[in-house]
């Protein structure tokens, strides 16, 4: 694609864009009395204009119909979040039997790991990315422990190569290849949250099983960012948040994808609670757990539906909007704030460092840059005049033109307001 780094150019592509009518249906934070450059999609999605009214459905339905919303409610709790697994499959890839809307993320986590890391004598080791999001280590390393064996043992942490800010694709499969007879679970983000790399989750799980291990990964960062195809990849498990690129609020309800072969095991270890029981004999109340045959199993409590609310709402526009058209507008328009920024380093002494991958393939729509030389000041600017993205200490900006609502004349002011910043 040629761009041009004008504002003409800007609006040209906005005007072209088939996902333009989507921008309107996000409330988008104002300063200064104007919309302002809302880069942090990657952090906490903006808030649809349809949730509001989501939420308040089910409060009204509350103050009508007290426990009887459970059964009369315009959509019944008893079965609310059975309207996810549809939508929410096309999402990431999969069918709506693997899909379960619960709980948060860190929990979910917990959860999969419990399922699924089942440490041997032989077989005890868990790989993960170095310098993975603090919760997902945090998750790693007490299930290690809760298996009574040592991280420094049974955790493999694969780094980026000295002086590099990504992970090389080969140092993953090496890692895999040498730890294979050790080898339980591998666990990785989907999409690094610093640097937005992406890794190949297809290559990695054929890897991981060849090896003997199970493969699943957070992707917090990649749904509603990658085009995702968990079942086709044959991935075992994944979770996600939803208030990030899924914009259902903060500390919105997770997504939970287990493998359909793993459904129906009888043997698989869970932590289990009255909502994964059979739902036709769930109310007999009696002893004794069956699970539902899909990954609802996975279900322990029933669902809070006021958060599940927002979430319904925030999907209903994915759906609309269609995984392969975002995927497709990504591609442009992230590629758009690269090339503004290529073009802001040509009149610089210091260049500003993107530390994303330039292959399209390795990155959803967020770029991470470095401001060698420069300090917080500049992220400050940044916020004054009107942008709001995401600092790293030390010096990485993280900025996301999230496809569903930000536009390519964001990004030509984003490039602007840098520009005077510097
Ligand atoms: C955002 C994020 C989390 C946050 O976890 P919560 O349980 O939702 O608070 C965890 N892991 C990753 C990789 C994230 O990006």
């Amino acid at each position: 694609m040629n761009y041009e780094n004008t504002l003409e150019f800007a609006k040209q592509q906005d005007a072209a864009d088939p996902l333009k009518s989507y921008r309107s249906m996000f409330y988008f934070p104002m300063m200064h009395g104007r919309e302002t450059v809302y880069f942090t999609g990657n952090s906490l999605g903006l808030q649809p204009k349809t949730t509001q009214d989501y939420v308040l459905n089910e409060l009204e339905d509350w103050a009508t119909y007290g426990v009887e919303g459970h059964f009369h409610a315009r959509k019944p709790w008893l079965s609310y979040h059975e309207q996810f697994a549809a939508p929410v499959a096309k999402i990431v890839g999969a069918t709506p039997e693997e899909v379960v809307v619960m709980n948060q993320l860190t929990v979910n986590l917990h959860l999969l790991l419990v399922s699924f890391y089942r440490p041997t004598k032989t077989r005890y080791k868990i790989l993960c990315e170095a310098k993975a999001f603090p919760s997902d280590q945090y998750a790693i390393e007490s299930q290690v422990k809760f298996h009574n064996l040592r991280p420094e043992d049974a955790v493999i942490e694969i780094a980026a190569r000295e002086g590099e800010h990504c992970i090389r694709h080969e140092d993953i499969m090496e890692a895999i290849e040498k730890h294979h007879e050790s080898l339980a679970v591998i666990m990785i983000g989907g999409v690094n949250y610093y640097n937005g790399q992406v890794f190949d989750m297809e290559a990695i799980t054929e890897a991981g099983h060849q090896a003997g291990a199970l493969v699943g990964f957070d992707l917090a960062h990649a749904a509603g960012n990658l085009k995702l195809e968990l079942h086709n990849w044959n991935v075992d498990f994944a979770c996600w948040c939803s208030y990030k690129y899924l914009n259902s609020g903060p500390g919105g309800v997770s997504g939970v994808f287990i493998n359909r072969r793993h459904l129906n095991n009888p043997g698989i270890i869970r932590f289990a609670g009255w909502w994964g029981h059979d739902k036709a004999s769930r109310f007999k109340m009696e002893k004794g757990f069956v699970p539902m045959p899909t990954a609802e199993a996975w279900q322990m409590s029933n669902a809070p539906v006021l958060s599940m609310a927002a979430h319904k709402a925030a999907v209903d526009i994915f759906d609309a909007a269609g995984m392969d058209a975002l995927v497709a507008k990504t591609e442009k328009l992230t590629g758009y704030l690269e090339f503004v920024i290529d073009e802001i380093n040509k009149g610089l002494e210091q260049k500003l460092e993107i530390i994303t991958p330039r292959d399209k393939k390795q990155r959803g729509c967020q770029l991470s840059i470095v401001a060698h030389g420069r300090g917080k000041d500049l992220f400050n600017k940044l916020t004054e005049a009107g942008v709001i993205s995401d600092w790293r200490e030390p010096n990485v900006i993280r900025c996301a033109p999230v496809p569903l609502y930000n536009s390519f004349e964001d990004v030509f002011r984003f490039g602007e307001i840098l520009k005077g910043a510097l």
